[in-house]
């Protein structure tokens, strides 16, 4: 048997999905752009969203919309992917790291602590789809002594009046908190679209907008699409539809704006996600941990605890006394049998990059600790029932014959 780790999902709605843009020639930023942004405000149940090429790029422009600048933090989680902590560094700012609880999300006391009078933001991350524990950390930052602390050195900022809420949501579509959307417990959430996410446009992400009442969504939702499309007062369609020739650059802007035919694959995915994607990936998660369960090596993810409901977008497999080498011998046996496998994450202090920036792995023990007994197993909707029987049955076998 050959299984892959995380196929896109290509049915025929999508195919036909892409194939009405194609025949409507118009393939650039449209109509199923602004279908997609509606699909995604009724999703997360926020009062705008904004789709854009990455969750990179998204990153980029709230931080920069935000007036995230040289000699100003953001405080991320060590335990990510490297582009939670590369979306702050394109804007001048220095990323500050903090360690991971034992459900992998940032820790809320870490956090904390890692506050000065220089943070602007802080990058929850919705790790494997678990939201991050946001009740805990927006007590922290509207608490009265931090945000006596904040320096506001912008309009939004100063209209805010406190440090941003960030949710990394690359994971984490339809997760929830509350039993209400998890986009609703952050001032701005970024979803992810990249090919191996739960819904993907091949390349692209959503930023889906939630702030107070102090802000107006419309006008926001105005600025960034324009900001979106190198500042540039008037798009592509609305040119074609017979607009005005004429239009204005209004700032410097960057050009990460999605094109429709990769809004209409994501469109065609959506439609179907609730009913259909969402579900199957629970029902398979819930299928491992209840064969998993009856061995002591297993070590749980938290999917579902009494506030929050993971999306099930990674299935990450800890195992119980286990170092890196004994997990890398693991996944080469798995490999072998022909299960694609993957891990989640690399600390980004183990990285290159953040070496020479002078991180140190030494300083995150759970992120290391969580990292080196780690295993992402397959987990989508196409996945056959024999498929998920064939990893349960491998991974078992393989695990205790290690730990024999
Ligand atoms: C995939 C991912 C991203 C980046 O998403 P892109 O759309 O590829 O830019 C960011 N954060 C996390 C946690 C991710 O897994």
């Amino acid at each position: 048997m050959k299984i892959a780790f995380s196929p896109p999902f290509i049915d025929q709605n999508v195919i036909d999905e892409v194939v009405d843009t194609l025949e409507s020639k118009w393939i650039t930023s449209g109509p199923k752009v602004q279908a997609l942004e509606a699909e995604m405000t009724k999703l997360s149940q926020c009062k705008t969203s904004v789709c854009v090429n990455s969750w990179t790029s998204g990153a980029i422009m709230m931080l920069k919309w935000f007036g995230v600048k040289t000699g100003d933090e953001v405080i991320i989680p060590a335990y990510s992917y490297c582009a939670t902590a590369l979306c702050v560094l394109h804007c001048g700012a220095t990323p500050v790291m903090v360690d991971i609880s034992d459900d992998l999300t940032i820790d809320p006391a870490a956090l904390k602590k890692a506050i000065t009078e220089h943070t602007k933001v802080v990058i929850a991350v919705d790790i494997a789809g678990l939201p991050a524990k946001y009740q805990a950390i927006k007590t922290i930052l509207v608490s009265r002594p931090v945000k006596q602390y904040f320096h506001p050195s912008s309009e939004k900022q100063q209209v805010l009046g406190r440090i941003l809420l960030l949710a990394d949501a690359a994971h984490s579509i339809g997760a929830s908190y509350n039993e209400l959307p998890a986009a609703l417990k952050s001032d701005v959430t970024i979803y992810s679209f990249h090919a191996v996410k739960n819904i993907t446009t091949a390349e692209g992400g959503c930023i889906c907008l939630n702030l107070p009442a102090a802000f107006n969504h419309q006008e926001e939702y105005r600025y960034l699409k324009i900001f979106a499309l190198n500042g540039q007062n008037k798009d592509a369609y609305t040119k074609s539809k017979g607009a005005n020739w004429k239009y204005d650059i209004l700032y410097q802007g960057l050009k990460i704006n999605m094109p429709d035919i990769c809004a209409a694959i994501g469109l065609a995915q959506i439609r179907q996600y609730e009913d259909l994607l969402l579900p199957s990936r629970k029902h398979i998660a819930l299928k491992y941990c209840s064969h998993f369960n009856r061995h002591k090596w297993f070590i749980a993810p938290t999917l579902k605890d009494q506030t929050r409901e993971s999306s099930y977008h990674i299935f990450p497999l800890r195992i119980q006394g286990i170092d890196e080498a004994e997990r890398d011998a693991i996944i080469d046996q798995l490999v072998e049998l022909g299960i694609t496998v993957n891990v989640h994450f690399i600390p980004m202090p183990m990285l290159s990059l953040f070496k020479l920036l002078g991180y140190r792995i030494e300083d995150f023990p759970n992120s290391y600790r969580q990292y080196a007994c780690e295993i992402s197993l397959p987990i989508y909707p196409q996945l056959l029932r024999e498929e998920v029987d064939y990893i349960i049955k491998s991974v078992i076998a393989t695990v205790n014959n290690m730990l024999r």
